[in-house]
């Protein structure tokens, strides 16, 4: 029925500073549960109450299993042995319960499957009972044109005609909301900023000294920085609204989400079909999208393919009371040159974060107390703050290859495998664009054009170029 292409790489074929403890245990459980906070629903920041609830009132019960799980297995065994046929290859997609399964409802899969449901049938598999519970939920909720290395910023500006006027699934108005970015530089950090500058282009900065750079901040302390680079071209995503809006997407366009479907195993058959199994039932379909996030080496894994080396590294952000008598919601995203440490504004407070890196298996990830320590440390050595207390804490894991760059394509080694991974800190502001350049090499289209003149081609983004990489083991 559809053009969906189930290739490979290889063959070519497809192309408080009371720092509240409780505060992170509260906030931990309160992903899943209710936190009854305005705040977090109101910056944006899907919780995983925020998302999943809403998900789960639309996916829940009707999306689950609708599409018959254990359904493609009788069809399955009848079929053909020659896999390298395409009378094979196109009796496995009339066989399975759809022509794509893609793993993991974040904003990886959520936005892939949404595009790819006009196209195919689609089913999304998630592990949790509410998608977006794991990093998608966990964001500082910012699009930022100058962050992240070149074939990032690349997608994230590819993507910007679609946050400012999204489809109108998605509901009225821009996903996103102006918030400019304001680089500082102490003395030690004069030339790091520089590097910034040149990298990313000096004409996408207005230079500051440091008079200037307290008049937009004026919390920051007198002699902290002294060479400041403000981009304009940054916003606010409201990050709940786009994930439901894809997830809205994929359903009006005939796919379906299944929750609570943690896959547990993954085998292809002799006729080309992928079984997905999880504890609800089994889907089977020639393709098999990877987009379990910090999970998806181990997915890999499951699935026989080559690893791509992804360490997942978790990050922590804490919300903090503004100054009092203070208005900051017109203030930047700050961040420090070294990026040691930022600061937004967050619904009237203040969103802070260390900036961490640290490498972990994935889960569930949880603020480390030192973490929460070295933040407030950091921030109160930067600016003018009495951080007394912490009200709400978390972490999450953006998940990097060694490059830094997306992982997107075929994998080399197991047919109609394909990688939606390595997002790291900007699986959101890249997620539109992602997922269109994901979705045209699934139907085995080239690479949309507006991509393509952001000068971005497919081998940046291959699992290829990731050759001899390992399975981080923590
Ligand atoms: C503190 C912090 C700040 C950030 N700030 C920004 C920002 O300002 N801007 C930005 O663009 N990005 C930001 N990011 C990064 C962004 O959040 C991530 O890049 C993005 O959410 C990754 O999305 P994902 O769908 O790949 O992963 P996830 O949202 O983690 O989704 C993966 C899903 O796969 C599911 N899964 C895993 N294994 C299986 C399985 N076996 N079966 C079924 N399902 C499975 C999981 O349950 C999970 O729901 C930030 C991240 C953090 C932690």
């Amino acid at each position: 029925m559809s053009d969906i292409n189930a290739g490979t790489g290889a063959t070519g074929e497809g192309t408080g500073n009371t720092a509240d403890t409780d505060a992170g245990r509260d906030m931990g459980s309160a992903m899943g549960q209710d936190t009854g906070s305005a705040l977090r629903e109101d910056a944006g920041r899907p919780t995983g109450r925020a998302t999943g609830q809403d998900a789960g009132q639309d996916t829940g019960g009707t999306t689950e299993h609708d599409t018959g799980h254990d359904g493609g297995r009788d069809a399955g065994s009848a079929m053909p042995g020659d896999t390298d046929s395409a009378t094979a290859r196109d009796t496995a997609r009339d066989a399975g319960d759809a022509d794509i399964l893609v793993i993991g409802g974040g904003m990886a899969g959520a936005s892939v499957a949404a595009m790819l449901a006009g196209s195919a049938r689609v089913i999304l598999l998630e592990a949790e009972s509410q998608p977006g519970y794991h990093t998608t939920g966990r964001s500082a909720a910012m699009y930022e044109p100058t962050y992240g290395p070149r074939a990032m910023r690349a997608l994230t500006r590819a993507g910007l005609d679609f946050f400012t006027n999204p489809p109108e699934i998605f509901g009225e108005g821009p996903l996103i909301s102006p918030r400019a970015s304001l680089f500082v530089a102490p003395e030690e950090e004069r030339a790091l900023l520089e590097t910034t500058r040149d990298e990313v282009g000096r004409d996408q900065f207005e230079d500051l000294d440091a008079e200037a750079i307290r008049r937009a901040v004026p919390v920051l302390k007198a002699g902290y920085a002294v060479d400041g680079a403000l981009n304009h071209g940054g916003s606010d995503i409201d990050v709940a609204r786009m994930h439901q809006g894809f997830l809205r997407m994929l359903r009006a366009g005939g796919g379906t989400v299944a929750t609570d479907a943690r896959v547990e195993a993954l085998t292809r058959d002799a006729d080309g079909l992928w079984e997905a199994r999880t504890r609800k039932g089994s889907w089977r379909a020639p393709v098999v999208v990877n987009a379990a996030g910090a999970w998806a080496d181990q997915l890999g894994e499951m699935a026989g393919a080559e690893p791509i080396g992804l360490v997942p590294k978790r990050r922590t952000a804490l919300i903090v009371a503004a100054p009092e008598g203070m208005d900051v919601q017109a203030w930047p995203l700050v961040v420090n040159a070294a990026e040691t440490w930022y600061m937004k504004p967050d619904a009237g407070r203040l969103l802070i974060s260390p900036a961490n890196e640290d490498p972990q298996m994935p889960a569930d990830a949880q603020p480390d107390e030192l973490d929460v320590a070295i933040c407030i440390d950091r921030v109160m050595t930067a600016c003018d703050l009495d951080i007394r207390r912490v009200e709400s804490q978390w972490a999450g894991l953006r998940s990097f290859v060694a490059d830094k760059e997306p992982v997107a394509g075929w994998s080399d080694v197991v047919p109609g495998f394909y990688w939606l991974a390595g997002q790291g800190g900007y699986g959101i502001q890249s997620a539109p664009a992602l997922a269109r350049f994901a979705a045209a090499q699934l139907l085995g289209r080239p690479v949309p054009a507006d991509i393509a003149a952001e000068g971005l081609d497919a081998a940046q983004l291959a699992p290829g170029r990731l050759a001899g990489a390992e399975r981080f083991t923590g």
